[in-house]
């Protein structure tokens, strides 16, 4: 069975699409989250950010760049959110990869929320943790 994003993107299922070319496509989100949130995605099928190659992920990126800019000048959105989950855990709800482009207008408006709070680190060697992760990062 193929993800509703690899159904969209054939075509057996209806989509509000902002942006199409040759490898990406960008929709309206079903849930409008904010007024004019967008999904953007590559037609190949890629199952999230982690596990696409680089240059799917360089032109999904420009699209969604470009898209946010356009939110700017034409919905007359203050800012945006640029976000993408990996994994469920992390609150990916559809195994293709997609971007997130969501317009903010106003501070709590619409249904979208982000909040980064701090936590206390006295228990955590953060040097270590950095080494930790800088060791095992791939290089191109
Ligand atoms: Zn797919």
């Amino acid at each position: 069975m193929k993800d509703v994003f690899c159904q969209i993107i054939e075509g057996s299922i209806p989509s509000s699409k902002v942006y199409e070319d040759d490898d990406v496509l960008a929709i309206l989100d079903i849930s409008q989250t904010t007024r004019g949130h967008t999904l953007v995605m590559p037609k190949k099928h890629c199952a999230n950010f982690l596990d696409c190659d680089q240059d799917t992920m360089h032109k999904v990126f420009d699209v969604a760049r470009r898209i946010g800019q356009a939110e700017i000048s034409v919905l007359g959105a203050k800012g945006v959110n640029i976000l993408t989950n990996v994994g469920e855990m992390a609150g990916q709800s559809v195994p293709h990869f997609h971007v997130h482009v969501i317009p903010r207008y106003a501070l709590g408006e619409g249904g979208f929320q982000l909040t980064m709070k701090s936590q206390d680190t006295s228990g955590m060697n953060l040097p270590r943790l950095a080494m930790d992760i800088a060791s095992a990062v791939k290089k191109d």
